[in-house]
């Protein structure tokens, strides 16, 4: 590993003097420079211009100062922060759902770290301040750019199902109904519990790719949790409307919640010493001290102990084992790359996410449309208004899309996908067929999964909670990132200052149906179907291989995740949208059913009385499309490569529905 470095400093102010204490180092601490041809060949960051915001004055604001125009002083959560404009940087770039997150990977990228770097960074302050979205007891799947070998892997990190959990595991205590059902719910109990794989594959990931020590890029973190911050907006409406479940674990009640139960509020100074030590151990010892000792039987006693909760009713313990954490396996996979319009290689993440094959056939199916011809109208700095025709064809493609993935996607290391590889589902041919299914002037409702022997059955899951993490590096390696405990605040089982997931949910808790295995059924070692879909694009190369990487993103939002990431994937490469328009861009599209989204958060879309007075509401409603408004909350996170004043520049742009900000230099 190359450890050619300046040291990381970072500044975590307690106080307004502090503040411009550490205002005035990085103002000092400038090294200067800045190049012509900066995505090329960087020259070393101007640190009076790196890592900060600008403030309405143009001053520039430290990340977490508490100084005016600082993006981390916590605001209520609302639901759309509407003209927010897209920023500009040339050597690097991230763009993370919290303002001391991105400040943290930014102040990696800056000491000469790299993207994986500043992954690792982000991800043990996102633990730490968005507990509710992410954490190292979750897992995370990541796609990696590697600039230098022009290569794209996927890291797979997620949770796996333990060695002793039978295809009943979520349903039932035993292996029949008589034993009686997990305890309060399956989600609340142990049993909903994966193995975490974040850690494990931010390790491997670090192998591969790390230019810092990693006992540094746990030290953010540390320090944060040492010190404290004041509660966000999120994190705050997250602990409120989990309080009763927190309460019924002592360690989580002990970190989240008064003496009397009242969750901490938005803006409470909010420290977390267990987390800061369990980091500290991995800083000493590694991403595998996560896996054995101490933290391992941390968490196998949290999953398994058969207990009441504070409140005297029980919590079915889960099964985990020492044994499971010891084993746990990260994954490098082939990225999933197609091309999309003969004009991008658009690379995803394989299974065990739909998310790739479901985005990628959706575009395969749109490519035999033109897009171009059906832009926003009145574009302006939040998207403008999709078009009635835009939103039908996508929408119409993504019901296809569902319906396949819904049939034929799980875990591939458990059931092979039709002909043994996801190119079968992706085939041109095939989705040409499948985009002559399409009724310019009638909604098909739902769609029925092409032909390729019996379909799997089907049990929808329910999904909610995770985080994107978008980066860009000063040598132009770059990570889409996807990372979750699942739902808000995972299981509500906390240990050692962090909170496990309930991935395991995301698994059909019902084996068989009509007779036939569920394709997504429990299985021991498995690891849940997800909707996670981080994406890299590139442009084409007139020999049709990989060009200069044009665009990175992805988002939270569960099975919605497909449709966030096809929507900003359009509204960049059709329809020229900047990364924070099309990040902006009102969320819209369909899962297999009836009903198209048309996120009603949105200022361009009239929400009252149900979209009555909307005219892109009104005219899906004509081509015979259910139209639901309800507040879309994708948290879309991109970067994209453009020019400004005749330079390269990285363009980035935060979902205004969150609390995120990009920052570089
Ligand atoms: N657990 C979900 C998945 O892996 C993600 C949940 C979310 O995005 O909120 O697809």
């Amino acid at each position: 590993m190359d450890t050619v470095r300046r040291p990381l400093a970072f500044f975590p102010p307690r106080s307004v003097a502090q503040a411009a204490a550490a205002t005035a180092i990085l103002l000092l601490a400038s090294c200067g420079g800045s190049s012509d041809n900066a995505l090329d060949t960087p020259p070393p960051p101007d640190r009076t211009q790196t890592c900060v915001v600008q403030s309405d004055g143009g001053q520039s604001v430290v990340v977490g100062s508490g100084l005016p125009g600082d993006p981390a002083a916590p605001e209520p959560a609302s639901g759309y922060r509407p003209n927010r404009a897209a920023t500009y940087a040339h050597q690097f770039m991230v763009s993370t759902a919290n303002p001391l997150a991105s400040k943290a990977g930014c102040e990696v990228l800056q000491a000469g770290g790299s993207a994986v770097d500043a992954a690792v960074a982000v991800q043990m302050v996102l633990g730490l301040v968005e507990p509710q979205s992410s954490g190292i007891g979750g897992g995370a799947f990541m796609l990696h750019y590697d600039a230098a070998q022009r290569k794209v892997v996927a890291y797979d990190g997620r949770e796996t199902a333990p060695a002793a959990a039978t295809e009943n595991y979520l349903r039932w205590i035993g292996d029949s109904a008589d034993s009686g059902t997990p305890q309060p719910s399956a989600r609340a109990s142990g049993r909903s519990i994966g193995t975490p794989g974040a850690v494990r594959m931010l390790g491997l990931a670090h192998g591969d790719h790390g230019r810092l020590p990693w006992r540094e890029l746990m030290q953010p973190a540390i320090t944060l949790a040492q010190q404290g911050f004041q509660i966000s907006g999120r994190m705050a409406a997250a602990l409120e409307r989990a309080a009763p479940a927190l309460a019924r674990d002592p360690d989580a009640a002990a970190l989240y919640l008064h003496a009397d139960g009242r969750p901490l509020p938005l803006g409470a100074l909010f420290k977390n010493p267990a987390y800061a030590a369990t980091l500290s151990t991995l800083a000493a010892q590694g991403a595998d001290a996560f896996y054995t000792g101490d933290i391992a039987q941390g968490i196998v006693r949290k999953i398994g102990l058969d207990r009441s909760a504070t409140d005297g009713s029980a919590i079915t313990p889960g099964l985990t084992t020492l044994a499971d954490l010891a084993s746990y396996q990260a994954k490098r996979r082939p990225a999933l790359c197609t091309t999309y319009r003969m004009r991008y290689m658009v690379c995803g993440m394989p299974p065990p996410s739909s998310g790739g094959v479901a985005v990628a056939s959706a575009l395969g199916i749109l490519e035999n449309f033109d897009l171009a011809a059906h832009p926003p109208t009145g574009i302006d700095l939040n998207g403008g208004k999709p078009s009635v025709m835009g939103v039908h064809l996508i929408s119409e493609a993504q019901r296809l899309a569902y319906a396949d993935r819904d049939a034929y996607v799980a875990d591939t290391d458990f059931v092979p996908l039709p002909g043994g590889s996801w190119q079968t589902l992706l085939d041109k041919h095939y989705l040409k067929q499948r985009a002559s299914l399409i009724d310019p002037g009638r909604s098909m409702g739902r769609a029925r999964p092409g032909d390729f022997g019996p379909p799997q059955a089907v049990v929808p899951t329910q999904e909610a909670g995770t985080s994107q993490v978008t980066i860009v590096d000063s040598r132009g390696n770059a990570v889409s990132m996807t990372t979750t405990v699942e739902a808000s605040m995972g299981s509500y089982h906390v240990t050692q200052g962090f909170v496990l997931n309930n991935q395991l949910t995301d698994f059909a808790a019902v084996p068989h149906v009509n007779g036939a295995p569920v394709a997504n059924r429990v299985q021991p070692g498995k690891r849940p179907r997800s909707s996670m879909a981080p994406t890299l694009v590139f442009d084409l190369t007139p020999e049709g291989g990989m060009g200069p990487l044009r665009l990175a993103t992805g988002s939270p939002g569960g099975g919605t995740i497909i449709q966030y990431v096809t929507k900003t994937l359009v509204a960049a490469l059709d329809w020229g949208l900047d990364a924070q328009q099309a990040t902006s861009l009102v969320d819209f599209g369909a899962a297999n059913s009836p009903t198209t989204n048309v996120g009603g958060e949105h200022p361009a879309i009239d929400a009252a009385n149900g979209g009555a007075n909307d005219a892109l509401v009104q005219g899906l409603k004509a081509l015979g499309h259910t139209v639901s408004v309800n507040a879309q909350s994708s948290g879309i996170a991109t970067i994209a490569r453009g020019q400004r004043d005749g330079r390269p520049v990285w363009v980035g742009g935060a979902d205004p529905r969150r609390e995120g900000i990009v920052l570089g230099h």
